[in-house]
């Protein structure tokens, strides 16, 4: 078996000996070294140049859940699937960032930061928790990690998704005609969609001004999703109280974009839930043992929604 293996640049030996020690049989070959027809090819945000010289046969792994970067690029070969990265070790850390950003928000820690820097003695109201709903927009493998981590919390949580979900203890709501209610419902809007056509700009104005006001913004998913302009306007006006954001248009952030010194936005450099390499190679080498036995195999992305 014949694999090549284009992953992040600083990463590429990692990669390997894991691949190697997961496939002790398959010949390997690291981009920009190259085969023609390899079996299969482990990928992450490749160069248009890649699908140019190299047409993998059965599958392309994309090293990563969000398969938006893949799917762009102009060369990749139409009939070979693509098969995404499931959870494999990001759910748990997603869920720790998610959660550290709604106990913030609910206990307003900005607020009380800033009290404290003025040497202000306030105590604030607090909603009770029974109000203080937490809408996840996108309610996949991700989004349920999420939920679950949230609910022994007690937050009233509801998930968003294309089709319903039945998962105990969340109120699921699915497709545009209920993205409203749901909206309406969450004090924090946590964002873990994929980046298609039809989530690309969908957090603009409209959308967040249907956001309770005070409520905040989590966005953990893709940067293209969010109106950068729309949620600064919100947060200035104080429909918005906070936003937390680990992902943007252009990442790095560039360094004049707003998000960077405003006062009620907290950011990271795309941290929230980075790729674990072991977690992913033994469940990469796992399928591709299941497709050499014809086996079926989970995570296939469907081309024509986007994810
Ligand atoms: P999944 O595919 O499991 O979940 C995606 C969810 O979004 C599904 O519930 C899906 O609905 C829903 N969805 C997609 N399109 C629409 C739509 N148009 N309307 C309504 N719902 C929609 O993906 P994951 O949970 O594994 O990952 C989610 C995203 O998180 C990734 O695509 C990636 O971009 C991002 N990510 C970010 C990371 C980071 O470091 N910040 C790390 C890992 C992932 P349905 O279930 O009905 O299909």
């Amino acid at each position: 078996m014949k694999i090549l293996l284009q992953s992040p640049r600083d990463e590429h030996d990692a990669w390997r000996a894991a691949l190697t020690a997961a496939l002790p049989d398959a010949t390997i070959v690291t981009w920009p070294d190259t085969l023609t027809e390899p079996d299969y090819a482990l990928v992450f945000k490749p160069p248009a140049e890649l699908f140019a010289r190299t047409r993998p046969t059965r599958a392309i792994f994309n090293l990563g859940a969000g398969v938006d970067a893949l799917l762009g690029v102009p060369t990749l070969p139409e009939g070979t699937p693509v098969i995404r990265l499931e959870d494999a070790g990001m759910a748990a850390p997603m869920a720790e960032y998610v959660t550290l950003a709604v106990l913030g928000a609910y206990r307003e820690s900005r607020e009380y930061a800033a009290q404290q820097r003025e040497g202000r003695w306030q105590p604030r109201p607090r909603l009770p928790k029974s109000q203080f709903g937490i809408g996840i927009l996108g309610f996949g493998l991700l989004g349920q990690a999420v939920a679950a981590t949230l609910a022994p919390l007690a937050f009233p949580v509801r998930g968003w998704s294309a089709a319903r979900k039945e998962v105990p203890g969340v109120e699921s709501f699915a497709g545009l005609s209920e993205l409203r209610p749901f909206l309406a419902s969450s004090c924090v809007l946590v964002c873990l969609l994929p980046s298609t056509r039809e989530t690309r700009n969908l957090l603009d104005k409209a959308s967040l001004s249907h956001l309770p006001r005070g409520a905040h913004l989590v966005n953990v998913a893709r940067g293209d999703i969010v109106v950068d302009g729309d949620l600064v306007a919100l947060l200035d006006e104080g429909h918005l109280a906070g936003a937390t954001l680990d992902v943007f248009r252009d990442e790095p952030l560039p360094s004049t974009h707003p998000f960077w010194h405003h006062p009620k936005i907290t950011l990271t450099p795309h941290t929230s839930a980075v790729t674990v390499i072991e977690d992913s190679v033994a469940q990469i080498a796992a399928k591709i043992r299941r497709l050499e036995r014809g086996e079926p195999v989970t995570g296939v992305v469907d081309r024509s929604r986007g994810y």
